[in-house]
């Protein structure tokens, strides 16, 4: 039986008929094939077979995104949930313009947004969002991974480079505000030891960053 919001989305959005069949997904990374057997409120299925859902990527990739302006976070969660991102935690840098006053809603409201992407992507789970870290708390749970650090002022280092010496299973991957790292920053994550690579001559917006990230390792890792 589904809850009332997948019913109205399969009932009156998606208008789907009575003996259709579905794919639906419990967050388990499994996707279930499904009939659907009754229509009169709340929508119900028979399932009839489970699948380890193909939608997500051969890295998992924890992307540490810094808190930025106005609706700029949001189309960040949107696309790194499209991109493939397995979990996105916002975190906030000494040059971070935006801090939330209500650091509960700014999270409840990202994870709403993750939510909805994963269903139009048609991802068999949704990334968790949150909560917001301050930066030491980042530089204590990248300490013992492989970490991917999108720096700015790294001009030799590229992901291609990086990635040549083999793909790991997971990755955390660290995105700066809007104004960067400040110098403090950058030698932390160093000493961290994440790794400092370039994306191009181009300094891209801090929403950009990420899903150019996750496309290519994609690319790199899990394609043919
Ligand atoms: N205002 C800063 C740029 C910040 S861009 C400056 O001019 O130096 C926001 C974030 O996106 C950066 O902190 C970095 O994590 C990422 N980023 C953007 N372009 C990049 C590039 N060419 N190489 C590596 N990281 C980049």
């Amino acid at each position: 039986m589904l809850d009332p919001e997948q019913s109205h989305h399969l009932r009156d959005v998606l208008r789907l008929e009575m003996g259709e069949q579905v794919i639906l997904s419990d967050n388990s990374g499994y996707d279930y094939t499904a009939r659907i057997m009754s229509l009169d409120g709340p929508v119900i299925c028979r399932i009839e077979g489970r699948a380890r859902g193909a939608s997500e990527m051969c890295v998992a990739v924890t992307v540490y995104q810094a808190v930025i302006k106005g609706d700029h976070f949001d189309y960040a969660v949107q696309k790194m949930v499209e991109t493939g991102a397995a979990a996105i935690v916002p975190y906030l840098a000494q040059r971070c313009v935006r801090r939330p006053k209500n650091p509960e809603k700014f999270v409840e409201r990202a994870q709403r947004i993750a939510l909805e992407a994963a269903k139009q992507c048609e991802r068999s789970v949704t990334p968790p969002v949150g909560p917001i870290c301050d930066f030491s708390e980042v530089l204590e749970q990248i300490r013992n991974g492989f970490t991917i650090f999108a720096y700015e002022r790294e001009d030799r280092r590229t992901l291609r480079s990086l990635l040549s010496a083999g793909c790991p299973e997971r990755a955390a991957l660290i995105v700066g505000p809007e104004g960067g790292f400040a110098p403090e920053e950058t030698e932390a994550l160093l000493e961290a030891g994440a790794h400092a690579v370039s994306l191009g001559p181009r300094i891209l917006r801090s929403e950009t960053a990420a899903p150019y990230v996750l496309a290519q390792i994609d690319y790199a890792c899990c394609t043919e």
